[in-house]
């Protein structure tokens, strides 16, 4: 999966590190990343050596956001004022991150997409709408005028492989540039277990009933800025499916000979869907 780049290692505790030339950092604009383009359009991600400032010029710009290894990577929150005329650095759109080369990059881009996404959203207080500021404690944006406090975001999501008499159950999204077969998916709501989220889902997408419910492993997805659980399940009563069209396009039985082989392995959904082809559930 996307997360699994041993021999690296994420090293996401908050720190208030400086960057250096040698540091790599992000910037996104609405659904685009900045990368470096290279020879034959191969893309990298860029160093702060690649802009025309200093490091001390952006650093009231930057955020420290995680390591990997030995390497520190940064978050530019702006930088609309940076002439990037003349530099190979281009915002080009997110799904361009599963082109850069090594597994531990594309997680890095992801990792620091979500939190963009969070640090972008809590510029002001909900409350009271003052300007929130960094705590120099933790990972939190906090504000000085009413005390609230802002902690990242992360979005539970259950992922259901219903399985029946040695078939599986995979959908198709509607209305997404996404075409491949997947599995049920979707957001936890306030309240419920992962387990009721998990049913919930399996019955309004394809309106089937599930039992006996076994944890698969889970998977941090930066692009919907969620934490996705993993279930396998049994069918439970009819397997007539009654599709909700607004949700998907598809979906059907698969025998195990003829499950497709579409996804690449960086996803939990392809761990599961390659979990019940080698007779694993
Ligand atoms: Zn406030």
């Amino acid at each position: 999966m996307l997360q699994d780049i041993k021999p690296h290692l994420l090293d996401n505790q908050f720190r208030e590190l400086k960057p250096t030339a040698d540091d790599y950092f992000f910037s996104f604009k609405a659904n685009k990343i900045l990368l470096t383009i290279g020879e034959h359009n191969a893309v990298t991600l860029p160093f702060f050596g690649d802009l025309y400032a200093s490091p001390e010029e952006v650093e009231g710009l930057t955020e420290y956001l995680f390591s990997i290894d030995n390497r520190h990577f940064f978050l530019i929150r702006d930088l609309e004022y940076l002439d990037l005329k003349g530099r190979t650095l281009t915002y080009l759109p997110i799904n361009t991150i599963y082109k850069l080369k090594e597994k531990w990059q594309i997680f890095a881009g992801i990792t620091a997409y979500h939190l963009n996404g969070w640090y972008s959203k809590r510029i002001y207080c909900g409350y009271c709408g003052n300007t929130l500021e960094n705590s120099i404690h933790e990972r939190a944006r906090i504000c000085n005028e009413c005390g609230n406090i802002e902690y990242p975001m992360i979005a539970p999501v259950v992922m259901v492989a219903v399985v029946h008499e040695g078939k599986l159950l995979l959908t198709k999204y509607a209305d997404r540039d996404f075409d491949l077969h997947g599995l049920v998916a979707g957001f936890v709501e306030i309240g419920e277990t992962l387990e009721e989220a998990a049913q919930r889902e399996v019955k309004e997408e394809v309106g089937l009933e599930i039992s006996d419910l076994k944890y698969f492993g889970s998977q941090p997805w930066g692009i919907s800025g969620s934490v996705i659980v993993g279930y396998f399940a049994e069918l439970k009563g009819s397997e007539t499916i009654c599709l909700d069209q607004k949700e998907l396009s598809d979906a059907a039985w698969f025998e195990r000979s003829e499950v497709p082989h579409e996804l690449s392995d960086l996803s939990i959904t392809y761990e599961m869907i390659e979990a019940f082809r080698n007779k694993e559930y």
